[in-house]
């Protein structure tokens, strides 16, 4: 619907919003924060409870092809070999000599790279020439070291440019403590631990990094109890964890996140119309829950960033007021997981068509998205801002099933004789929608917090309601109208107006 707030709104009101009224705080707060862990409040909670219900009803309960299941966080480590995990999941570090502080190559040196508490990383040649005496000493010595070893006779600090093609042990710790930063190194970023009481390497265990891994190990157990035939999908929304060297971005990149992975197996010569099928269920699927087109895209891998499982991968992107972001990746992964599952665990996977009587491995495409970045990308785009005339009225414009609190019942006072017909109304109410009884503050200040945290509709209680007409206003959350209905027709009538709300949003 339109917005009179245009252009991507920062990402600072979304998290100040979400603190202010409980969708999202910071973990551990009260011993100062645990770095870009959140924890989600009561609002936060439902919100982001009714993103994954609308993905699992989408992807399964409204379709005949596809199961769910819910696979556990801990699995056998050889998973993670076999998935190629252990080997590959990692990202190149350099880490100062002194304060031993690690850093990912890539954001070192970059104007606008971020280290890993989050301060800015200046150019090499900014670096140096803010450096001590004895440090610019020192760096002088190693570069011309350096030098030596080219054959050259100087080289400067300047010369390395910021691309990050700089020679180990020569770039200043970005901390300016007087390291320097040392030969990049492979950083696994899996979390990893111990199950049972013995912490040696046979017992070394890890938090998944993605849940795609419990389906594939699961596949034949799926495929053998529902009696499935090619092509059909399995669906898992649960936890991950990434030991990720510059989270950050609120709720968009995290340590513990959860996700929505669904793995759609069938026939190799089949795969590459699935993937199309998938990528547009995506962006419908987006859109439907009230992401505006304009702020959605996709992307094309290109050849060096595609996963090596992969034989097409794309991503749907955001526009967040940082930029074009990931909020799902579909991927085509081929025979990869399964065959690599084979080889690592002796059993059989290979499906054996009936009809053809053929024996083969199942391609599978992929659509997996995060629960954390959708619920972000949905708080983003469904802010706005109207101007009045004494302050500027904020409405999450968020569609109907994902609204955290779909109803609010307001008794227009907290006047005693309002009182027992406003709860009979929340009572008639609640077993319908999710709904908030409030009678705090003046019916203008709970209207607004109810705008502000995007509930649909209003109903509000008054004196006419108890002395004249049994009849309460409906008052709709986008345009302020309000229309007065019987208690009698109200959960009809409020079923009614949530379908307009819904078309308004999703068109
Ligand atoms: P990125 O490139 O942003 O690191 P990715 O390509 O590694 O993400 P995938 O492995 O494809 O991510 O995971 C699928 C989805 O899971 C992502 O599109 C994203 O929505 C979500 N996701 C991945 N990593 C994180 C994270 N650290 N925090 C929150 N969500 C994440």
């Amino acid at each position: 619907m339109q917005r009179t707030l245009t252009g991507p709104v920062e990402l600072e009101t979304i998290v100040s919003l979400a603190k202010r009224r409980g969708f999202v705080f910071q973990s551990s707060e009260i011993y100062g924060g645990l770095g870009s862990v959140w924890d989600y409040g009561p609002l936060g909670v439902e919100m982001k409870r009714n993103v994954k219900d609308a993905w699992w009803r989408a992807m399964v309960r409204e379709r005949d092809d596809i199961v769910g299941i819910d696979a556990a966080i801990l699995m056998d480590p050889r998973v993670w070999v076999a998935s190629g995990h252990v080997a590959g999941f990692t990202d190149p570090l350099v880490e100062c000599d002194k304060c031993h502080r690690r850093f990912r190559q890539d954001a070192v040196p970059s104007a606008s790279g971020v280290t890993e508490d989050e301060s800015p990383v200046g150019p090499v040649s900014a670096l140096v020439s803010g450096l001590s005496g004895q440090v610019a000493q020192e760096l002088r010595n190693r570069l011309e070291a350096h030098a030596r070893s080219l054959g050259k006779r100087r080289v400067t600090a300047v010369d390395y440019g910021d691309a990050g093609d700089y020679p180990p042990g020569t770039v200043p710790c970005p901390q300016g403590d007087g390291g320097f930063l040392g030969e990049p190194r492979q950083f696994n970023l899996m979390f990893k631990t111990f199950m049972g009481p013995v912490e040696d390497d046979a017992a070394r265990i890890y938090l998944r990094p993605e849940t795609a891994q419990g389906i594939f190990v699961n596949y034949e157990n799926v495929q053998t109890t529902t009696r499935r035939k090619l092509p059909f999908g399995v669906a898992q929304i649960g936890k991950s964890f990434r030991n990720e060297i510059t989270p950050g971005n609120f709720i968009f990149r995290t340590r513990e996140f959860e996700q929505m992975e669904m793995e759609y197996f069938c026939p190799p010569d089949q795969a590459d119309r699935w993937f199309d099928h998938w990528v547009e269920f995506s962006m419908n699927f987006f859109k439907r829950y009230g992401i505006r087109a304009a702020n959605l895209r996709t992307r094309v891998h290109t050849d060096d960033e595609r996963p090596h499982y992969a034989k097409a991968a794309l991503d749907v992107e955001y526009n967040f007021s940082f930029g074009w972001a990931e909020l799902e990746t579909i991927n085509n992964r081929a025979d990869y997981d399964l065959s690599n599952h084979e080889k690592h665990s002796g059993r059989d996977l290979k499906y054996f068509d009936e009809e053809t009587k053929a024996k083969f491995l199942p391609y599978v495409v992929e659509p997996a998205m995060g629960a954390d970045r959708t619920m972000l990308a949905i708080l983003v785009d469904a802010y706005d801002e109207e101007p009045g005339e004494k302050e500027s009225r904020v409405v999450m414009r968020l569609h109907p099933d994902i609204a955290p609190i779909t109803v609010a019942v307001l008794p227009l006072s907290r006047n005693e004789r309002l009182m027992p017909t406003a709860r009979r109304v929340h009572e008639a109410v609640r077993p319908h929608f999710n709904s908030q009884f409030d009678d705090t503050q003046s019916i203008g200040r709970r209207y607004r917090r109810q705008d502000e945290v995007g509930t649909p509709l209003c109903v509000t209680v008054d004196f006419d309601t108890v002395e004249k007409d049994q009849a309460v206003t409906i008052r709709d959350r986008d345009t302020m109208e309000q229309v007065r209905v019987p208690i009698d027709g109200l959960v009809a009538a409020l079923r009614d107006r949530l379908d307009v709300i819904r078309k308004r949003v999703a068109g």
